[in-house]
């Protein structure tokens, strides 16, 4: 389960605006441009469930589904108090791009339920799981739009719904079912290397920036915001580098230390306690503190909107490694960029997670089961070759990265609709 501080604004709009300002550059062709800039389908849910006491609660639920030129639609699950149909439009937007930048075929989508799960059951969370699969019925599927995991949802939770989902389906099509969701738990179909595959991806793409710029990782300092999946598995990875971890930021609280803090032991504290804030191997910080640590790598994991034109002036580091998603806004991305911070993007670098989903789509598909080092090379081999892709095109167009991200995915789904046409 993921802390995560508290995201302030419509991300919605900064996607659009990302949009619009790599559309422009490349030139992106105006009748495609339409349709791009639009989700293609959006449910949303009304639920009811039962609680441990007895009452009813109604829940509401979503899932957007972006575009799917490219695939089935793709993209994970979020359980936080922050879901509304907006950001979760942004978010399926973000998928569909990420997929076309890494070339992988799938679509985008992302849903999530309004709710805290840090104030449910373990029962009741099981039951709030089930009776929102029940209520999307087939607007999920296994060869039409895939769940997985993202903020406060995890591998139990991804049983859950595969079970769910295999038990509405008629008897003789349910074994056929298991690629309906992926980041299960490997007992239940899931990958070996799915579980780190986020935080494993954005070391990837660390390791490339740093070869790039020749830049030595041993003995390099970062700081890290969220210590869910991505943040803990990013900062494990990180260690074997031999950088240091010096600081780190969750939804209860901040910790430092200069001499370093050991991500195996903090992330054995966070499972047991829930949080980072009374670690004894550190002293806390506040939030401003936190986003000012010196240090040369900067990784948030957690929620969007992070870095904005409040905080990107404090930070003061060479790289930001967006583990997260969205977790700079407009003016923040500006201000990085007039400050000469490098940043490795979103929608390449914590592609890792939808990259290792695939992987586990296709072995459930062909009844296969790799091991850890085939998922390891094949989704650094993918994540290498998108790394290169945008950044020879950040150099074509004189541009940032992000937008050069951008400009991959667009010229692919460009491509895509004109050899296809639009119906009828
Ligand atoms: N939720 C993850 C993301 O934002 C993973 C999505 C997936 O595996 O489909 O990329």
């Amino acid at each position: 389960m993921e802390n995560t501080p508290k995201k302030q604004s419509n991300v919605y709009v900064n996607v659009t605006k990302q949009f619009n300002k790599a559309a422009d550059l490349m030139k992106l062709d105006p009748e495609i441009r339409k349709i791009l800039a639009k989700t293609t389908n959006e449910i949303t849910v009304n639920f009811p469930v039962k609680m441990d006491d007895g009452r009813i609660e109604m829940f509401t639920g979503y899932r957007v589904q972006h575009n799917n030129v490219l695939g089935p639609y793709k993209g994970g699950l979020r359980y936080h108090p922050a879901v509304d149909i907006d950001e979760v439009r942004a978010l399926a937007t973000w998928m569909t791009w990420k997929s076309a930048i890494i070339n992988i075929p799938f679509g985008g989508a992302k849903g999530g339920i309004c709710f805290d799960p840090q104030r449910y059951s373990a029962a009741e969370i099981q039951r709030i799981t089930r009776r929102f699969t029940f209520a999307l019925g087939c607007n999920i599927g296994p060869e039409y739009d895939i769940p997985a995991p993202d903020v406060n949802t995890n591998a139990q939770i991804m049983a859950w719904i595969l079970d769910t989902y295999v038990s509405t389906q008629p008897p003789h099509e349910r074994q056929a079912c298991t690629h309906v969701i992926t980041g299960k738990p490997v007992e239940a179909g899931g990958s070996l290397g799915r579980d780190k595959a986020t935080g494993q991806g954005v070391v990837y793409t660390i390791e490339e920036w740093a070869k790039d710029k020749k830049f030595n990782l041993k003995g390099a300092t970062y700081f890290v915001q969220g210590f869910g999946n991505v943040g803990s598995w990013a900062s494990i990875l990180m260690k074997q580098h031999g950088s240091k971890l010096i600081a780190v930021e969750d939804v209860t609280g901040a910790i430092s230390h200069h001499d370093g803090i050991d991500p195996d032991d903090l992330n054995a504290y966070v499972l047991e306690t829930g949080g980072v804030a009374k670690y004894s191997r550190a002293k806390p910080l506040d939030h401003k503190s936190f986003m000012s640590t010196e240090a040369d790598i900067f990784i948030p994991a957690a929620l969007e909107n992070q870095i904005t034109k409040e905080t990107a002036f404090l930070l003061n580091v060479i790289l930001v490694a967006e583990g997260a998603n969205g977790p700079t806004d407009i003016e923040g991305d500006e201000i990085l960029q007039e400050r000469k911070i490098d940043i490795l993007p979103d929608i390449l670098c914590n592609a890792g997670g939808v990259v290792v989903s695939y992987f586990e789509w296709l072995q459930n598909k062909r009844s296969e089961f790799w091991d850890l080092e085939e998922v390891d090379s094949k989704l650094r081999k993918l994540l290498v070759n998108a790394y290169m892709r945008v950044r020879d095109t950040a150099e074509k167009y004189k541009t940032d990265w992000r937008t050069a991200a951008y400009i991959v995915a667009l010229m692919r789904l460009e491509k895509v609709y004109k050899e296809r046409g639009i119906f009828p």
